[in-house]
């Protein structure tokens, strides 16, 4: 059953009989024998009243706007990549992927990218400012297309406050 909201639990004796859900049908329920929830933040969890724990917002990891690109040199990008392959060392330091390894991976390559953004800023190609420019990039195209481009991180968001993601999402954009 896709395409629907859960937006309640129905709880029942202290215990999690169903759900409410929300769709373009219209409200739902559904009642189970066993509820199971993988929302990702435990929603209904929550709402049920079990104690549930969240760091404040401050000490959250930062959040991504993902995005992707067309329109790439695939040639010349995977050159670039080449003659500057980038580990998994050279995540650490200077930004919000300050990763610790345990040494061994050090050495092994990683699709990583700062570099290019760093010159960036330099030329004022891109705002001063931009300093969490930096992350991971998926594949790319025959056609151009880059994909899976996770690197804008805006720090101090609550993934689960509709107000912060809606803040992130602009500012991510923007
Ligand atoms: C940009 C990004 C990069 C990441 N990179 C990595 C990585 O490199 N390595 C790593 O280990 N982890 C990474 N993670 C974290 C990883 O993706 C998550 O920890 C993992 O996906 C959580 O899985 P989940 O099944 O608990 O929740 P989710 O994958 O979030 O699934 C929850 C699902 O429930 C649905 N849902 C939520 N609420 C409701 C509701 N009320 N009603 C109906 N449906 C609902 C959502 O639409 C979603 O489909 C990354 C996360 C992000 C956002």
């Amino acid at each position: 059953m896709l395409h629907r909201l859960c937006i309640a639990p129905i709880v029942a004796d202290g215990r999690i009989r169903g759900v409410i859900t929300e769709s373009k049908a219209g409200r739902e329920a559904i009642l189970a024998r066993r509820v199971i929830d993988a929302t990702g933040d435990a929603d209904l969890v929550a709402r049920a009243g079990a104690p549930v724990i969240k760091p404040p917002k401050e000490e959250l990891m930062a959040a991504s706007v993902m995005f992707s690109m067309s329109g790439v040199n695939k040639a010349r990008f995977i050159e670039q990549v080449r003659a500057h392959p980038q580990t998994y060392a050279d995540w650490v330091g200077d930004g919000e992927w300050n990763i610790q390894t345990a040494g061994k991976e050090d050495g092994m390559f990683s699709p990583f990218l700062r570099k290019p953004f760093k010159q960036a800023v330099a030329a004022g190609v891109i705002p001063a400012n931009l300093t969490t420019i930096a992350g991971i990039w998926g594949t790319v195209s025959d056609q151009g297309d880059l994909t899976y481009l996770n690197l804008i991180h805006l720090p101090a968001l609550d993934g689960t406050d509709p107000n912060d993601l809606t803040a992130g999402e602009i500012e991510g954009r923007r």
